[in-house]
């Protein structure tokens, strides 16, 4: 695996639920085209030339060293650090990288610094170890759909749902808290699906993100994106309440100038249903 050496590593970060993050790898092997945010904004930098190039990471080799010195600076501005907004610390296929994420945690850890992550990959059982990690560490996944012909489409080389949640719940399972990200969040017409499905998978969970998809034209192609994304969310809202469970709503998911109120969306045929609109269902 190719290796880069930095300057620096830990940073404010500028996302509405971050606080201090770290990206000890640039690229990604999960290749999602939904499209990655990281990817676009990398390739915008010049830190990746191609899609290609981002499917290969190259690890930050010196990411420990600068850390000892970054934290005698930082700890007392820090309340916790995010891994990561640009590269995932559990990416499939690079043990690499799960070690170097994982002796990451530990450090900050035992520097009293809490730690959250996030993931489309698979948690290393190594975590359940309380003695080296943290209790009050938050663990999440990514997850937008049960549905594998979606995935192989835009996160083709991520670990499989089931596995995914699996391990997640493992970790709640031993006592450690976790979360789900469901963002970004396709429409209809990208995956026929039920969101409910998808949250009822997860209620064990201490926390749920949920946010619409940016940068696909395929959404605005929707005639009706603004009232599905207000519906999921007053879903997503409804489903945490009822289940103990904290949420976050990502800014600009929910819009009050969608004309109509959605009162059900139908899987088997596809159809969303107004409540003040003369229109009853509406095809894709
Ligand atoms: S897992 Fe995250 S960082 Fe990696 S390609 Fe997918 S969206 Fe981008």
């Amino acid at each position: 695996m190719d290796k880069i050496i930095r300057k620096s590593l830990l940073y404010k970060s500028g996302v509405e639920y971050g606080d201090y993050t770290i990206n000890h790898v640039i690229g990604c092997s999960h290749g999602c085209n939904f499209p990655c945010y990281a990817f676009m904004l990398s390739k915008r930098f010049g830190r990746v030339k191609s899609y290609e190039e981002w499917l290969k990471p190259k690890i930050v080799s010196n990411s420990l060293e600068i850390l000892d010195k970054e934290i005698l600076k930082l700890k007392d501005k820090i309340s916790f650090v995010h891994l990561s907004f640009m590269t995932d610390p559990f990416m499939m296929g690079h043990p690499e990288v799960a070690k170097l994420s994982l002796d990451i945690i530990e450090k900050l850890n035992r520097n009293g610094i809490k730690v959250t992550t996030l993931t489309k990959g698979l948690y290393p059982d190594a975590l359940l170890n309380k003695t080296n990690y943290d209790i009050d560490n938050e663990y999440g996944i990514t997850l937008v759909s049960l549905d594998e012909n979606f995935k192989k489409l835009y996160e083709s080389y991520s670990s499989n749902y089931k596995d995914r949640i699996e391990s997640l719940k493992k970790l709640h399972n031993a006592g450690f808290k976790t979360w789900v990200s469901i963002e970004p969040y396709p429409t209809p017409n990208i995956v026929n699906q039920d969101l409910k499905d998808i949250l009822n998978e997860i209620s064990f969970v201490d926390k749920i993100v949920f946010g619409r998809l940016n940068y696909n034209k395929k959404v605005s192609e929707y005639l009706w994106y603004k009232e599905f994304y207000n519906y999921c969310s007053d879903i997503v809202i409804k489903f945490c309440e009822q289940h103990n469970i904290m949420y976050h709503i990502k800014d600009g998911t929910i819009t009050g100038d969608a004309p109509y109120i959605v009162a059900g969306y139908k899987k088997d045929t596809c159809e969303l249903f107004f409540t003040n609109k003369k229109v009853v269902s509406i095809k894709h």
